[in-house]
């Protein structure tokens, strides 16, 4: 199947001037998602991994059923004021303003080897930060896995010092 064909571009969503890459076509069709899942978890089969981390809300979507297939237990990062426990926050620069993330404190320990799985890269700006907030708690990001990449955006260069694979390319 051509997963390329399950991504839908929605012109100036969220905001003006944006090209929305909405997966939702792909979460739909039974077959794409576990093609998807399946060839996502194959780029990273022989890699030591303790967790899959996601980053909310896609990030979630994808990273589930990534960890399950991978045989790992999930750590979720939230948006700020959704998880309950003692956590870890951290700001970066989006291109207009400013985000927050945050995670548990306790969910990642010193040593774990973490995947981290978003749906996608862009300037690779969300997925640095979490890299950073998982060092902090003293993990080890063994990579990074991406449903789609945008190339131009160049967040494989943001992110040079990771071993970055994504599933699709565009
Ligand atoms: P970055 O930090 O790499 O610039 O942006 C990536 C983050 O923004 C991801 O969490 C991703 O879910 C979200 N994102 C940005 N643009 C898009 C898009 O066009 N489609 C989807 N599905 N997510 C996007």
């Amino acid at each position: 199947m051509n997963l390329s064909d399950k991504i839908r571009n929605i012109p100036d969503f969220p905001k003006e001037g944006i090209l929305f890459k909405d997966i939702t076509p792909l979460l739909r069709d039974k077959e794409a998602l576990k093609e998807a899942i399946e060839k996502m978890a194959d780029m990273f089969r022989d890699y030591d991994i303790d967790y899959v981390v996601g980053i909310e809300a896609r990030g979630f979507l994808v990273g589930t059923p990534l960890a399950i297939e991978l045989d790992k237990g999930f750590i979720p990062i939230r948006k700020p004021g959704k998880l309950p426990h003692k956590v870890l926050k951290k700001s970066y620069e989006l291109e207009y303003g400013k985000n927050e993330i945050e995670i548990h404190k306790d969910a990642v320990n010193k040593g774990d080897k973490i995947l981290l799985v978003d749906d996608l890269l862009a300037t690779g700006g969300t997925t640095l930060a979490a890299t950073e907030m998982v060092e902090e708690l003293g993990g080890e990001v063994v990579g990074c896995a991406f449903l789609l990449e945008l190339d131009a955006l160049d967040g494989r260069e943001v992110l040079k010092d990771y071993e970055v694979k994504s599933l699709l390319i565009e």
